[in-house]
């Protein structure tokens, strides 16, 4: 059988949906490209900053994953430099790769903005690992030195300021504020001297998110000792100081910033219009016309609900996208209709620190405390396990192999 040779961009939570979602079916031959050898569960970061989980509950290994699905699954390492469309080609550091149909779902990165003078030079982005690891140092550094030091911190020398109070931020700095609350009587109570401020130009914390999800998630933060400050505009960052619009100064010691994010989308010819975010701008069908087999998904691409709102660039999302996208070319295989892209949330989590959560499903279910930790426990771990148990049969075939020969 001659098979249909599908290449998907990103390994993140779209890129590993569509090879999900395409795999059952024996008419494809599937590659898989990223950069990094791992998947990152981004959605997880705030909990290994802070200590609470390991590198090895937020990685997964993209080859071994690949090679539980049989060989019609291959997984490349390498960065993608480009497409071209017309030649259907994707074009690799080292090597060009054909394809029948392209899924691009290589995500987004930390935006940060030229406008704010010194912001990328003293902060840190979390959207990848690299920054993730050196953060939990710093925040692992910043703990010790409190334990070992008896005399009273220069001002902003234990300070940790978060730019940006989106669903990340908040995550971040409820469980670094959690870590240090449970632990400050074996570390020692020096260990609250640790100050965490939240600052976000918007009017409140999680733009965008429900009357209930910010009342209840503010209620927390506050609890836990975080500073918020609204409406507060960073103007520039120097080394120690931050300076917002209103001349107030913000001494500290580290800075993180998830304020925004800008799209990662290989370069084309010709260029492809996008929008503020540098998100992709596709058809109704997610399509990049006029190349009608070239789709994207995910972070890099603006996608909007039924009603043409626009929705959030989180995981589920970029899953459901990946869902769509990889049903559509199935679909189109077999000379079926396809219909155009809708898709809404059904509903959000935020973990507030060690056992608490705030949550709502489906605009009506709401839910805080311990019982929506375990909700949200729920959806994480079982994301985790369905990604470790290809490990498992993909590692067992290499051992299989190996032994072989
Ligand atoms: C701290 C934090 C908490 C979050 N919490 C939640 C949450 O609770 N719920 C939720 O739904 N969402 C959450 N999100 C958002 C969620 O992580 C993203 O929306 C999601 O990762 C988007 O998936 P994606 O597949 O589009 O991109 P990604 O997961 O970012 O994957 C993109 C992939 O493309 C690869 N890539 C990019 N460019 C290239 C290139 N040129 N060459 C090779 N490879 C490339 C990258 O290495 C990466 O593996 C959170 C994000 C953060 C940072």
């Amino acid at each position: 059988m001659q098979q249909e040779h599908i290449v998907i961009l990103g390994g993140g939570y779209g890129g590993l949906r569509a090879v999900e979602h395409l795999v059952g079916d024996p008419r494809f031959r599937i590659t898989l490209v990223d950069r990094h050898p791992y998947h990152y569960l981004q959605t997880e970061a705030y909990g290994y900053i802070a200590g609470r989980f390991d590198i090895h509950d937020i990685t997964i290994d993209l080859a071994n994953w690949c090679r539980g699905f049989g060989s019609r699954v291959r997984f490349v390492q390498a960065e993608i430099t480009g497409i071209d469309p017309e030649a259907r080609t994707v074009l690799l550091e080292e090597e060009r790769l054909g394809y029948d149909s392209l899924i691009i779902a290589t995500g987004a990165r930390t935006n940060f903005f030229a406008f704010i003078k010194g912001l990328r030079e003293n902060s840190y982005g979390v959207k990848n690992l690299q920054r993730a690891f050196a953060f939990r140092q710093t925040f692992e550094q910043l703990v010790y030195t409190k334990v070992e030091e008896p005399r009273d911190p220069a001002p902003g020398e234990l300070h940790i300021a978060i730019g940006g109070a989106g669903l990340s931020g908040v995550e971040i700095a409820a469980e670094m504020a959690d870590v240090i609350e449970k632990h400050h009587k074996t570390l020692g109570t020096n260990a609250k001297k640790i100050r965490i401020t939240l600052i976000d130009a918007a009017p409140s914390i999680l733009p965008g998110m429900s009357d209930y999800i910010v009342r209840s998630t503010t209620m927390r933060l506050e609890s836990l000792g975080i500073r918020i400050l609204t409406n507060a505009f960073i103007d520039r960052v120097e080394d120690g100081i931050i300076h917002l619009k209103d001349e107030t100064r913000l001494p500290y010691c580290f800075m993180i910033f998830t304020g925004g994010i800008i799209a990662n989308t290989p370069a084309s010819e010709p260029a492809r219009e996008t929008n503020r975010l540098g998100q992709i701008l596709p058809d109704a069908y997610l399509r990049l016309a006029p190349h009608m087999n070239v789709y994207a998904v995910g972070d890099c691409v603006e996608l909007r609900d039924t009603a043409g709102n626009l929705l959030p660039p989180t995981a589920q999302t970029a899953e459901k996208s990946a869902e769509y996208v990889a049903d559509a070319i199935k679909k189109r295989l077999e000379g079926r209709p396809v219909a155009p892209f809708h898709a809404k949330v059904d509903g959000v989590f935020v973990a507030l620190g060690g056992r608490y959560a705030v949550g709502e499903l489906f605009g009506v279910i709401r839910v805080k405390g311990y019982t929506a930790y375990l909700l949200k426990k729920l959806i994480t771990k079982g994301y985790y396990l369905g990604l470790k148990l290809r490990i498992n049969t993909g590692f067992k075939k290499r051992s299989a192999v190996h032994e072989i020969n």
